[in-house]
This record gives C-alpha cells, structure tokens and sequence, in this order.
C-alpha cells in the first residue's frame, strides 16, 4: 500500500496565517536577509524568504551586497543590524564567499535575532535542551511529524546528514522528543545496517535519491529534507520509490520545502517576542 503523503503546504499555509496575526498583534516586526554575491540557489531562497516575509506583514528588507565584500565590511553590517531596535531578526545566506569566514559572521549576529540558530548560544541552548531558537527546517520536520501524531517517544530515529543547519538540531529534536537518534554521514559504513532499523528517517544528505526503497523498514516514516537540483528537475535524497514501503512519506517538492519558510518567519515572531519581553526566555 502507498504510503501516506506528508505535505508541507498546508501545515506551512497555516503557521503562515498565525505568523501574520502575530506580527499585526505585535504591530511590527523586522526581518533583515543578507546575500552577499549571486549564488542562483541563494537567490531563488533569499527571493521565497523575502516575499513570504512581506505577504506575512514582516517590514522585510532584501540586503544585496556585492561578491566581493570584505569581512570587515559583513561584520560592519551586521553589526547595524544588531544594533538597530527596528530589526527583530536577521539571517545572513549561505554559503558566504570564500573571502569571509562563516563561523565568524554567524558568531557576531545578536543571539536574540539569530533566526536560522546558528549562533553557538543558539545551538549549545539546543544542545542543553532549552531550545531558544532553533533552524526553522528541523522545526517543519517536528512540526510535520507532529501533525501526523508520529509517535516518537522511544522510536528508532535515523538522522542522514550532520550539518550545522540540519542533520545535527534535526538528532537533538528527536532526542528531547525521546526517540533513540542515530546520525549517519558520510563515512558511516554500510548505510542500510541503520536506516533499515529506522522508525523513522530523515535524509538531509544532498544526494540525489542515495535512499533506495530496499533500505526503508516497512511501514516506517520517511522524510526528505533533500533538495537536489538534476536535469529531471527537482528531486529529494529519497527514491520515490520507497514510498510503496514506507507508511509516511514526505514529497519533494511540497514536502519540507515550504515549512522551512514558515517556519523561519515562525522563528522571527518569537525573536520579537524575546526581546520585547513578552516571550519567556529559557535561560
Ligand atoms: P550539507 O552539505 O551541509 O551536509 C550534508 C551532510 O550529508 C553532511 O553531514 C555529510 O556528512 C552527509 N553525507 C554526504 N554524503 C553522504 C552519504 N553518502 N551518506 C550519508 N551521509 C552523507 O547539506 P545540508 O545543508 O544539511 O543540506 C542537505 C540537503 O538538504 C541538501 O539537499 C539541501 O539542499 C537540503 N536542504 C533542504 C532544506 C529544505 O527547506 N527542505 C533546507 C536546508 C537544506
């Protein structure tokens, strides 16, 4: 039997509504997204970013800077941002150019707007399970899961993909949900071993269709973080057919894809609440 499609349009639909009822309540709430450069993929995020911020009611500003920015020059910037009261979250896109470090810009954003949750309080308040903010893909994926009334406490959760952004807050959630999380990468031997033992699976790898359906447990709940761009067009790390085995199954596109949206702007509203003092903050 087919598995059940887990969308993420309509939950995501939804966040959106609440998102923009908050932000009228709150009367204003500022969204900065800085791209340095013309990466086409960051373009097309940063543009889907932007507009959904605007649609919601966000005073959102699209900050452009040229490729070849000094660091000195995205910290100065950054560093407005933080200081500016107007400003309730920012979110610099990556990957930056090769000419700035990364860690050094996410680690001079103010930790109260860092909406993505890169910053090493963000992410050791994670670690020490008090998430404050967290990355808004991880979250659709709880979000998703919770919708659907997947039972995680004591499931076999399987994490493909260790990233700052993804696989490793995707295996804390799961683990303060009180699955039993293992994280998988790119020097994990013998995949199957571990993803066929998973109640649960999230693939956030970037390989296209690297999960076959013979490495998905029967009735089990796949999720495809993955967004790979091929000549087929748009396609998840998850072969499509391993949703004849699987019970759930996340789509792409139309899976995870449009909750990370949401759920960002889900993530400024509560950055906004934080500092406006409105919002307990789990210190
Ligand atoms: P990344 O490149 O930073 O990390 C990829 C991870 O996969 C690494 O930890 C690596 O160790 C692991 N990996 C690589 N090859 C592997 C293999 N053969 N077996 C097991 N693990 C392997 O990528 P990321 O930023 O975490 O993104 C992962 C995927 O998710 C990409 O396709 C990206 O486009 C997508 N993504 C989607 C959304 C969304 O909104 N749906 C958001 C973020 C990322």
């Amino acid at each position: 039997m087919p598995a059940t499609l887990i969308r993420g349009k309509p939950i995501a639909d939804r966040i959106r509504a609440t998102v923009a009822e908050e932000v009228t309540e709150l009367g204003h709430v500022g969204l900065v997204t800085v791209l340095v450069g013309d990466d086409p993929a960051s373009e097309v995020y940063i543009r889907l970013k932007h507009k959904a911020a605007t649609e919601a009611g966000f005073d959102a500003q699209d900050v452009r800077l040229p490729g070849d920015t000094s660091e000195a020059d995205l910290l100065a910037r950054v560093e407005e941002l933080n200081a500016d009261d107007a400003v309730d979250g920012v979110l610099v896109q990556l990957p930056l150019p090769k000419q700035i470090d990364e860690a050094r810009i996410l680690r001079a954003i103010a930790p109260l707007k860092d909406v993505d949750g890169l910053h090493p309080f963000n992410a050791g308040q994670l670690f020490l399970g008090r998430p404050t903010l967290v990355g808004a893909t991880p979250l659709g994926v709880m979000a998703m899961l919770h919708e659907h009334q997947i039972e995680l406490d004591g499931a076999r959760a399987v994490v493909l993909g260790r990233s700052d952004i993804v696989g490793k807050p995707m295996a804390q959630l799961l683990m303060q949900a009180n699955a039993t999380v293992t994280i998988c990468h790119s020097h994990t031997k013998d995949l199957p071993r571990h993803t066929l033992d998973a109640d649960v699976l999230i693939a956030a790898v970037g390989v296209p269709a690297l999960v076959t359906a013979d490495m998905v447990k029967a009735g089990s709940v796949v999720i495809d973080v993955g967004i790979n761009r091929t000549e087929a067009g748009l396609v998840g790390d998850v072969d499509p057919g391993a949703e004849d085995v699987a019970a759930y199954f996340t789509p792409v596109p139309g899976g995870v894809g449009p909750m990370t949206i949401a759920c960002l702007l889900q993530n400024a509203v509560r950055a906004a609440r934080f500092r406006r003092g409105e919002l307990a903050f789990p210190g």
